[in-house]
């Protein structure tokens, strides 16, 4: 979303177009999946609280349902743009099949800066958002979730404004609820969490014990905190994390060669996932520029934080000790990048596997919310490991078989999924 020369959405066509001639798809096929089935763009006009109107631009897109209702998030973010939401919807329908649960793909979003927004305000975007939506959207229809800068406020929100447009309680229209609202315990650490899973599973394959490894993560909000806990759980070691810096408009890296204390960062984080400076180095972290993470020496590395961080021009400063990056981030990795790792023997499990614990969760909340009964936490995240992991082995067995990266051999499993549904409906 920084750099205006990227752009995601022909990142995710020439991904796809790349997956497609290795299933050898025909051309029908191929029109209909290289693009979204449908795209909304709404303009939403807000009261701010000085008394002034502002309208504020915002989109959903629905890339495909042909496996089920279309699933995903909701991003705030001051330099959203409809190509990112795009691709993330594509990214999304693969993500749904790779883990192989009943539901298409969708992505939507908000320009506009939450950190300058009064809460009043940003309800009234929600309420907004889905007042312009509510005839596109539904349980069976599409179901929003939150993301960067949302929260289960924020879906309740949006609930709230949806149910009553309906006249009726539907709590299946969305996901990411607070618990005791409808949500799924075990929801918020789904993603990070799922993250550990692969990675638990990766380095079995490799035969590296996980708790003889260090780690760097970038980004320090909802998908980084709980891969770090689960991680450390596991026994191994973050040596250095890196955020967003509001007030400095820049990205800083924090370092502490011993370990980094997950709950003293956790108590001088905002709710941003921005870390205070001041407070970091009062606690003796080393403060580095934001691109550091990326250079350390560790084992591994997690991006968790936007896409497009590792390029073709950064990826050879990544350490030579790295083994393995799991992408926390949705397209964190360029698929020049893509080159430089494969080509360094770094082993990498891509977005799709690996931050897909968060949309299983989601699909477990979606069942609990429409029986109305709930999963105690064990027995959610005892589902999610088992779907990550079955989802881990299908994956490692494709590309082995089939002589591919991970990334690739994920996109095969899941293109071919949604192909088959689409080719099964009679769609081509
Ligand atoms: P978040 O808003 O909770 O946290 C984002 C973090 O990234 C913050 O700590 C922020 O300071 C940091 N950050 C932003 N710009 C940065 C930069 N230039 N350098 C370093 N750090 C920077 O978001 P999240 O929910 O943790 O999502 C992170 C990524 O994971 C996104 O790509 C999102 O699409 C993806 N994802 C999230 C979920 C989920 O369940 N939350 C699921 C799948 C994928």
């Amino acid at each position: 979303m920084v750099d205006k020369s990227y752009n995601p959405f022909e990142v995710a066509q020439a991904q796809f177009d790349r997956i497609a001639a290795i299933l050898g798809l025909d051309d029908g096929t191929k029109d209909l999946l290289r693009c979204n089935l449908r795209e909304y763009h709404v303009s939403i006009p807000v009261k701010m609280d000085d008394g002034k109107s502002r309208v504020f631009r915002g989109f959903r897109v629905q890339h495909n349902d042909a496996r089920g209702p279309a699933k995903g998030g909701i991003r705030f973010h001051p330099m959203e743009t409809i190509d990112t939401v795009r691709a993330l919807a594509m990214w999304m329908t693969w993500k749904t099949a790779v883990v192989d649960i009943p539901l298409g793909g969708g992505k939507g979003g908000v320009i506009c800066d939450p950190h300058h927004l009064s809460m009043r305000e940003q309800e009234q975007i929600c309420r907004g958002w889905v007042r312009q939506l509510s005839n596109a959207m539904g349980p069976s229809q599409d179901v929003p979730a939150p993301d960067v800068m949302t929260t289960g406020q924020h879906m309740l929100w949006m609930l709230d404004e949806f149910e009553t447009l309906r006249g009726e309680r539907q709590p299946g229209f969305i996901t990411g609820k607070p618990v005791g609202m409808g949500g799924s315990l075990g929801r918020k650490e789904a993603t990070g969490y799922g993250l550990v899973y692969t990675l638990r599973e990766a380095l079995q394959q490799l035969g590296v014990s996980i708790a003889e490894t260090t780690a760097s993560v970038q980004g320090f909000g909802n998908v980084a905190q709980h891969a770090i806990e689960l991680y450390q759980q596991l026994g191994g070691k973050v040596t250095c994390v890196s955020c967003w810096h509001q007030a400095d408009q820049a990205a800083y890296s924090f370092v502490k060669r011993d370990g980094v204390g997950l709950d003293e960062l956790r108590g001088i984080a905002d709710r941003f996932g921005g870390i205070d400076k001041d407070k970091a180095l009062a606690l003796g972290y080393e403060l580095l520029p934001g691109a550091a993470w990326l250079e350390q020496d560790v084992d591994l590395l997690i991006p968790a934080a936007l896409e497009n961080q590792i390029t073709g021009t950064n990826a050879a400063r990544i350490s030579d000790r790295v083994k393995v990056i799991v992408e926390g981030a949705n397209g964190p990795t360029t698929p020049e990048a893509d080159e430089v790792i494969a080509q360094r023997g770094i082993y990498l499990v891509p977005d799709l596997l690996a931050n897909a614990g968060g949309v299983t969760c989601s699909y477990f909340e979606q069942v609990q919310s429409n029986m109305n009964f709930f999963w105690d936490r064990d027995e959610v995240l005892t589902r999610l490991d088992a779907k990550m992991t079955a989802a881990f082995g299908a994956v490692s067995a494709c590309a082995r078989e089939r002589n591919l990266s991970l990334r690739d051999g994920a996109y095969v499993i899941a293109v071919g999924r949604v192909a088959q549904a689409c080719k099964d409906r009679g769609w081509v």
